[in-house]
Formats: structure tokens, sequence, C-alpha cells
């Protein structure tokens, strides 16, 4: 009986030990996940992301998703003119977060690249030589890290617009689908959704027109799995949320003989102190600098909550005035052509329309109804309203909806029944929509110019 015991005792131990063997090969066998970093250097802060897929599937539309989205501490890069050193300090501690989820013995072949966007264009607008500094620094910076560092560099607005659309497309699937054949193709109908992005300096709008147009100053043209697209996309400087505040703010900070000014927007019993060079120290502001311009004096704005007036000097802020008379004008004297199918509303604008508890879908009358009511709030419900409560963005949400109501209804023709196409959303299942994908998308060349017709076995 003891011999009986022991041999089984034996050939089950056997038994588990070649199981064990087996797995742990073929998992070695497998090519497992492939990795990539991008740096998001926007004017208000840097976004890292790291984006994984299965290694063989690389080519494949859809595998591609967001292992880690970790918000830089501080400001955008582009507020380190002075001390360009300082630049990559805070972004070493997404760095660390980076490194635990990325295998460590990957980390060499891990592509990682930096693309700064209107922060940055305006700084070397205003002082190349410091946009220079900043961007050599974190150069130098991940020079000290195992990465593959591919680049730190500005990307034009047309391009941000263009990765931005690629984002938005690829996460809902638009570009290819498997048929019943298990052959990836072109879904039916092919419709593709367009991107409004609303950045802190600048803000995009991208989509397909109805007519295919090949106006090189306003279409980009690219080939995605086989297939041509003709984008219609324009990239607005200084029409990012931030910097149409400080245009707003200095627009109101006109008469130097003021102690201090009324800032309608502002909720009431709102006071605030910003420096000079807070409202007048950027180049989108650079035309209002009063003549006792002093970066380091204070001025101070008092809300007084006035809807109606809210409005009416926030549209001063566009020119719709040199489209008067053009069919196919948004503002500025910018051509656009009519809007078309749905739309992606992401980043600036679904933090606003968010904070007005409306996201998805709504109607463009609940958000005027909704806007108007925040505009008249005080100061001291706004926490009892809002689910987050910063000071820097809670005191805006008037103005941000406001210009939100000018740039998608008066500049973009969104109207009642148009803006029911549009989602105001900020990821797609647990990927944020942002240029930064479509970025990374392109630029490891893991979509494809030419169709490949990939046709799987049926046990995949
Ligand atoms: P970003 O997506 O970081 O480029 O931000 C776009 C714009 O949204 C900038 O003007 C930011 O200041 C603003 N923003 C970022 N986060 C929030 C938030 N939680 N609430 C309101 N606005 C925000």
């Amino acid at each position: 009986l003891i011999f009986s015991l022991l041999f089984l005792i034996i050939s089950v131990s056997v038994i588990f030990a070649i199981a064990y063997v087996q797995i742990h090969q073929k998992r070695s066998l497998s090519p497992g996940l492939k990795y990539g970093i991008v740096l998001d250097a926007g004017s208000s802060r840097t976004t890292v992301y790291v984006y994984q897929w299965p290694a063989e599937k690389e080519n494949n539309t859809g595998v591609v998703s967001q292992a880690l989205k970790c918000n830089v501490k501080g400001r955008g890069i582009s507020s380190y003119a002075h001390e360009p050193e300082k630049s990559p300090k805070n972004i070493d501690d997404c760095i660390k977060k980076v490194k635990e989820v990325i295998p460590a013995n990957q980390h060499n072949s891990t592509p990682a690249y930096l693309g700064a966007t209107a922060g940055m264009r305006l700084l070397k607008l205003k002082n190349e030589s410091a946009a220079r500094g900043v961007l050599a620094s974190i150069h130098d910076y991940f020079q000290t890290q195992p990465f593959d560092f591919r680049g730190a560099n500005i990307i034009s607005g047309q391009e941000e617009g263009l990765y931005g659309w690629i984002t938005v497309n690829y996460l809902m699937g638009n570009f290819l689908e498997k048929n019943i054949w298990r052959a990836w193709v072109r879904p039916d109908g092919a419709e593709t959704t367009g991107a409004l992005d609303l950045g802190g300096a600048s803000t995009q709008i991208s989509f397909l027109p109805e007519k295919s147009e090949q106006n090189p100053n306003s279409t980009v043209e690219v080939t995605l799995y086989g297939y041509l697209y003709n984008v219609y996309t324009h990239s607005f400087q200084c029409y990012g949320r931030d910097e149409a505040e400080k245009r707003f703010l200095a627009s109101l900070a006109q008469d130097p003989k003021l102690k201090f000014y009324e800032n309608p927007c502002y909720p009431r019993n709102y006071t605030v102190n910003l420096s000079m060079e807070h409202t007048f120290g950027s180049m989108c502001t650079a035309h209002f600098r009063p003549a006792n311009y002093d970066p380091n004096r204070l001025i101070t704005f008092k809300g007084t909550a006035d809807p109606v007036l809210c409005s009416e000097k926030v549209s001063s802020l566009f020119d719709f005035t040199s489209c008067q008379g053009k069919e196919n004008c948004s503002f500025d004297g910018i051509y656009q052509p009519k809007v078309k199918g749905n739309f992606s509303a992401f980043a600036g604008l679904y933090y606003t329309t968010s904070a007005l508890n409306l996201t998805g879908y709504f109607q463009l009358n609940q958000f005027n109804s909704s806007m108007t009511s925040f505009c008249a709030k005080e100061w001291s419900q706004l926490p009892h309203i809002l689910h987050r409560f910063e000071e820097t963005y809670a005191r805006s949400y008037c103005f941000s909806a406001n210009f939100i109501y000018y740039l998608l209804v008066r500049g973009y023709k969104f109207d009642n029944e148009t803006w029911l196409h549009i989602n105001f959303q900020k990821e797609v299942g647990n990927s944020s929509i942002a240029w930064s994908l479509g970025y990374m998308l392109t630029l490891t060349n893991m979509i494809p110019a030419e169709r490949r017709l990939i046709i799987l076995p049926m046990s995949l």
C-alpha cells in the first residue's frame, strides 16, 4: 500500500511539474504587450500617457489602450522660459509611475515622445531661444532615462487638430471593423466623427466636410488603412480657454484710473487680485498692455454675476464681422465648410459642460439655461453646486460656458439640430480623448497607409 501511495504522489507531482513548465514556456514564447509613452505638453500642464497593445496585433485597429495617465504637478513647460533647467523636475514623479507600469526589460525598447502645443507655439513666437532652451532641457532629462526617447517637438495647430481627429475615430472603431468573414473592412456608411478640442491656449475643429475639399490651407490629406481622408481642420491660436479669458480680463482692465474692475462673468461676492503679468504678459494680450504696465503690480477684479452683460462682453472676443456675407466662414475671416455628422467635444469643452452637470448628448436650450442660472450665482453657493471645487476653475465656468456658446454656435455654426450630434465626453472606454494617441499611432506607423486584408483564423 505504501509503495502504491508513493507511486501515486510521485506521478501527480510529475504531471503538475510538466503542466507548469508547459504553461510557463507558452507564456514566455507569446510576444506579450508593447508600450509607448507620450508627454502632452499643454499650455496649462503636462500629461504623461502610457499606451499598450498586444505585440502581435500591432497594425490592427482598436487594439491600443491607455495603461496610465499621469498629470504632472505644476504649470505647463512654456512657463519655464526663465528657468528652463527646472522644466523636467516635476515630470520625474510621473516617470517613476511609468516605470512601474512598463516591465523593466522593455524600458529600452519603449518609444517616448514629447509633443508641445499652443503654449510653446506662443513662447516660440515671443522668445525663440527660450523655447529652444526648454525643449533642450527636456531632451537632456530623457538622456538620463532608459526609454527610446524620440524627441521633444512643438507640433503645429493643424497637426494637433488632425491627431485629435485620428484619436477620436480610432477609439470609436470608425476606420476598420471585422466583417462576417473576419476580414478588416471599412464600416458600412463609413461615417467618421468630428473632433472639437478646447485647450488652454488654442482650440481645434476637425471633421470630414460634405464635399471632399483639397484646400491646402484648411485641409489635410491622410491615408489610413488604404482609404484617403481629406480632413478639414483649423486651430485658433489665443482661443484656448485660458488665453481667451486673459483677453477677456485685459479688455475689462483698460481704464488705469479705476481701483478695481467689475467682471460680469465672475460670481457675485468674489474678488481676486491678479498680477498684471497674469493678464497682460501673454502674446495674446500684448496689444492690450496699458502704458503703466508693471508685471508685478496687482489688479483687482470683482464679480457681479451678470449673465446678460457677461454674454455681451464675451462675444466681443470674436470677430464675426469679417465673416458677414460669406457662406463658409466661422470667425476672424476663417474659411470653414458647414459642420457635418457626429462630433466629439473633449478637454475644456467637456470640463465646462460637466461642471454644469451636462455630459454626453443634450440640447442647446439645456446648455443655455444651465449657463444662465450658473452665471447668476454667488461665490458662496459654488462649493455646493460643483462636484470638484477648485478656485481657479470655479470662478471661470460662467466665462467658459459663454465662450463655448459663441465658439460653437456663432462661430462654428452649430444650431439646435446639429448641436444634438455633439457628444461631450472625455474618454472612450478607459482611454482619454486627446491628440496624444493619434500622435503616437502616426509616429510609430501603427496606422498603415496601405490596406492589408488581414483575415484572422476563426479561433482568434
Ligand atoms: P488640458 O486638457 O489640460 O489642455 O486643459 C484644457 C483647458 O481646460 C485648460 O484651459 C485648462 O485650464 C482647463 N481645465 C483643465 N482641467 C480642468 C478642470 N478640472 N475643470 C475645468 N477646467 C479644466
